[in-house]
């Protein structure tokens, strides 16, 4: 796609917008139910894609991509009405009679970039919103899913009004061209690399943006002393960090934090959950995805040869380039200073970081940037309050890892460097919405204290 093609889209959607196409509750309806009718009629497409660009199980699919977007899709089209209707506003009675409220109106001709990971979710979750919002809307998928970026731009234009909704596939030159354009919202997912430059290209013509990135989600796991609940515990840790798309996910667990103590007993457990959830041969399971490129692998292999990293596996380790496949990998205090500690690892790798006491987690969380999510293990009340109170991340989420994902009525986003803006459920609505301001003044009531001449009865009334 070439800067004449763009400009000759934006032209379209702009004159789309202008007309009005994109108000009406109709309209909208009528996409969310091509979005329906595309996810149902071409399942098993959707299925084939994500497994031959990811190796994604359908069952993992449906779990994290397709069944939240149905779930979306149900919940905005049964609140469309609701979400689009103006809401009053209290009025102080000083104003009497005068009444207030708010008005969602579309911000215009929108931008979504999405991410490789869930190609499906990550594109379609917030193109739900900015039409449920009454947007014109171009999608540019990730060019790392090709399978999936083809389907998208084969499919959308068959199931949506192609005047006002287009996917445009292609790599960083299509998002740079995309990004010279004049937009009235960004909407990206990605990392906070290229989150940087998508935002000075926003700030040139005072685009909003949201910035969906990720980071590193620390997981802590305290004593859980009856041990039904440790073994839940441990189960939950293995699934939230191998579980979605092979620990390729921004709100998968990145690292463990655990009292030094516990690890021997912990190390056993998790092995048994492994072998119980992947198997004797993980290298061969069918139900954890493959890292997504060539790219990608040898980043991760990079970050097991950094020196001093290696001699701290005590688990796992294989590497199948041929397959793209890293086995489940657990490291035992790898030095902090490494790149597996400083960046987000993005991959099957589980670094475990001991502690001599569980608060010191605190100071150690403190100490990084801020994550996406956080995950933490206890029955200690006072350990959740003193999370609660004294951390700072997008999301905290206690004895479970990634389930808040899929809660509708809890906003999805991050805070200082994992993003900024947040959807899912009615905050997608918002996050492509203006709520305009509207007061209306009645003419039956005038009082003086509000004009000039100045007197002192005036000062304070
Ligand atoms: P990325 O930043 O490399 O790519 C994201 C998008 O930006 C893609 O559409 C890509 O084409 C485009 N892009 C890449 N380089 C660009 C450039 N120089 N100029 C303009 N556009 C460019 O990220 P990724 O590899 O797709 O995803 C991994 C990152 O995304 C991780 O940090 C992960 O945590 C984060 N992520 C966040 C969420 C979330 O919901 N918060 C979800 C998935 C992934």
């Amino acid at each position: 796609m070439e800067m004449a093609n763009v400009e000759e889209t934006m032209r379209e959607l702009r004159e789309s917008y202008r007309r009005r196409k994109t108000r009406s509750a109709a309209w909208r309806r009528t996409q969310l139910e091509g979005l329906s009718r595309m996810l149902k009629e071409k399942e098993a497409e959707i299925f084939k894609a994500l497994k031959q660009d990811l190796g994604k199980a359908p069952e993992e699919a449906f779990r994290d991509e397709i069944g939240i977007l149905w779930k979306s899709l149900n919940l905005t089209m049964a609140s469309l009405e609701e979400w689009m209707a103006p809401k009053k506003v209290p009025v102080p009675i000083i104003a009497f009679p005068t009444s207030a409220e708010l008005v969602p109106e579309p911000l215009g001709v929108v931008l979504i970039l999405s991410s490789w990971n869930f190609p499906f979710g990550l594109s379609l979750d917030p193109l739900i919103g900015a039409i449920a919002a009454g947007n014109a809307v171009v999608l540019k998928p990730s060019e790392m899913a090709p399978a999936c970026s083809t389907f998208l731009a084969t499919h959308i234009p068959k199931y949506l009004d192609h005047e006002a909704v287009k996917v445009i596939p292609g790599g960083v030159h299509v998002a740079q061209i995309l990004l010279d354009q004049k937009w009235d919202k960004i909407f990206f997912t990605g990392s906070a690399r290229v989150g940087r430059i998508v935002m000075s290209a926003a700030a040139k013509h005072l685009t909003p943006v949201t910035l969906e990135l990720g980071g590193k989600c620390p997981a802590i796991l305290d004593r859980l002393s009856f041990s039904m609940d440790y073994q839940v515990a441990v189960k939950r840790i293995v699934s939230g960090k191998w579980g979605p798309c092979s620990g390729q996910a921004c709100v998968g667990i990145d690292y463990l934090l655990v009292e030094e103590q516990r690890v021997p007993k912990l190390m056993e457990d998790i092995k048994i959950h492994l072998k119980k959830l992947y198997g004797d041969k993980p290298l061969e399971t069918n139900s954890m995805s493959r890292i997504v490129n060539k790219h990608h692998f040898q980043r991760l292999k990079k970050l097991l040869d950094e020196p001093g990293v290696a001699a701290t596996i005590i688990h796992g380790g294989a590497l199948d380039e041929p397959n793209l496949f890293i086995e489940p990998t657990i490291l035992l205090n790898p030095p902090l200073d490494s790149e597996l500690m400083t960046e987000e690892i993005f991959g099957p790798l589980l670094p475990i970081i001991t502690l001599k006491k569980i608060d010191e987690s605190i100071d150690f969380i403190n100490a990084r940037p801020r994550p996406l999510a956080m995950y933490v293990f206890t029955k200690d009340e006072s350990l959740k309050k003193k999370v609660v109170a004294e951390t700072s991340s997008g999301s905290v989420t206690f004895n479970d890892a990634i389930i808040q994902f899929a809660l509708d009525t809890l906003p999805f986003g991050g805070v200082g460097e994992s993003g900024f803006g947040k959807y899912h459920g009615k905050f997608s609505f918002d996050a492509f919405s203006h709520g305009k301001s509207v007061l209306r003044r009645s003419f039956l009531t005038e009082f003086s204290f509000g004009y000039p001449p100045w007197n002192a009865y005036k000062l304070r009334f």
